[in-house]
């Protein structure tokens, strides 16, 4: 068998707006118009042969820059046998090494691909992609959403959920404090700090101490990825377990979290860490430092849910999967079947190979527009009055006896 072609599918995908990510709304609820807004693009990837069979994927991470990469990677694949995976992944890596370590964007290209190629093996075997990786330690995976109001919190739990995280900077602490109020003890509640702009390690450990209280699963991402040793003073100023690796990618770039053990949950996102190749060994380097996986899913789109899925049924340490419960409608006309959760769960797929695929119509309906955005958001408290508009990659949170405290 041999690759004859490569396609990609850009789409623009409609809510959540891109300022929900980092501002005070009530992202993940049912307060969402339907209409394209943000810069969220979704791009899949059909990988073609001269036997007939076609392996789809999904890149996140940039889609519209790394839609190109997916072009050029193409002239290196055409001809060989798509079911040596892990040959094809290495010669990938090797050839967009010329053009320097590789973050989420190149790695992003390299995901789509991988994933069509275990697409295309499970279905050569007529076999789950879940079988190809070891079986079956589960055939359903829980997942969690979002609420950052007791309302929402309060919807999602009467679906079933079990899980909600809240995000954004804005009053962290009487956020949280509310939401444990509504939901009790039994759902667990966690949190995304994310930037930018990025706290400050003594800004994170200071809110850290002040939400131990809550008992969260965790709290996600509460300084930038690049400052691993910021991570060593959170853990060691609170008891809190902490959550990161969204936005990092590979076996290498993942590495230093996970060794140094500077978390207890590690978030690689199947759309942008190297494909199922790649989630798989860095799921098995954390089960050694016993380190959940709880795979990102922010901007990812419905095929690499797919591959989520398959991963977190084969591997032991599968914690839960991210999801944005009432995402943008047209999702569920994207990809077929789609998905639906019920009681907190989403059932793993039994199709060969992944078990999915795109109706292209539908894609080519919504052409990409754009795909990147300012994310700053006044609301986080780390501006001066006045100066809200300028863009700081880190800074320090003003007015602390506000934002982190629980009284109103
Ligand atoms: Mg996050």
């Amino acid at each position: 068998m041999k690759i004859t072609d490569i396609k990609t599918f850009l789409m623009h995908v409609g809510v959540p707006q891109p300022k929900a990510w980092a501002s005070d709304n009530a992202f993940g609820n049912q307060s969402f118009s339907a209409g394209i807004t943000g810069t969220r693009n979704w791009l899949f990837v059909k990988v073609y042969t001269d036997e007939g069979v076609v392996g789809i994927g999904e890149c996140s991470g940039w889609p519209r820059v790394i839609e190109t990469a997916v072009q050029d990677l193409k002239r290196i694949l055409i001809g060989e046998d798509p079911t040596h995976i892990e040959r094809l992944w290495q010669r990938m890596m090797s050839a967009i090494m010329v053009h320097g370590l590789t973050g989420t964007v190149g790695a992003g290209a390299m995901t789509g691909i991988d994933m069509a190629l275990w697409d295309i093996k499970g279905k050569v075997l007529g076999v789950p992609v879940w079988n190809l990786l070891g079986g079956q330690v589960r055939d359903k995976v829980r997942i969690y959403a979002h609420a950052n109001t007791p309302e929402a919190a309060l919807s999602l739990k009467a679906r079933g959920v079990t899980a909600i995280k809240c995000g954004g900077v804005s009053d962290p602490v009487r956020k949280v404090a509310a939401l444990r109020e509504a939901v009790g003890d039994e759902m667990d509640i966690m949190i995304d700090l994310h930037g930018p702009p990025w706290m400050t390690p003594g800004d994170a450990a200071q809110l850290a101490r002040a939400l131990e209280p809550y008992h969260l699963l965790f709290i996600e991402d509460p300084i930038a990825p690049d400052n691993l040793d910021g991570y060593r003073r959170i853990r060691d100023a609170a008891h809190v377990p902490l959550a990161a690796g969204e936005r990092m990618s590979t076996l290498y770039g993942l590495r230093d979290l996970i060794e140094r053990e500077l978390v207890d949950v590690v978030q690689p996102d199947t759309g942008r860490a190297g494909g199922i190749t790649q989630m798989k060994k860095i799921a098995a380097m954390a089960e050694a430092h016993h380190i959940m996986v709880a795979p990102h899913s922010g901007s990812l789109g419905p095929v690499a849910e797919y591959a989520a899925l398959h991963l977190m049924a084969a591997i032991p340490n599968a914690l839960f999967l991210e999801r944005i419960e009432d995402d943008w409608d047209g999702r569920a006309h994207t990809v077929i079947p789609h998905p639906q959760q019920v009681d907190g769960f989403l059932a793993v797929p039994d199709s060969p190979g992944l078990g999915v695929d795109i109706d292209e119509d539908f894609v080519a309906r919504f052409p990409s527009q754009a795909n990147i955005s300012s994310q700053v958001s006044a609301a986080s408290g780390s501006y001066a009055p006045g100066t809200h508009d300028e863009n700081v990659y880190v800074q320090t949170r003003l007015q602390r006896a506000r934002h982190f405290s629980a009284k109103k």
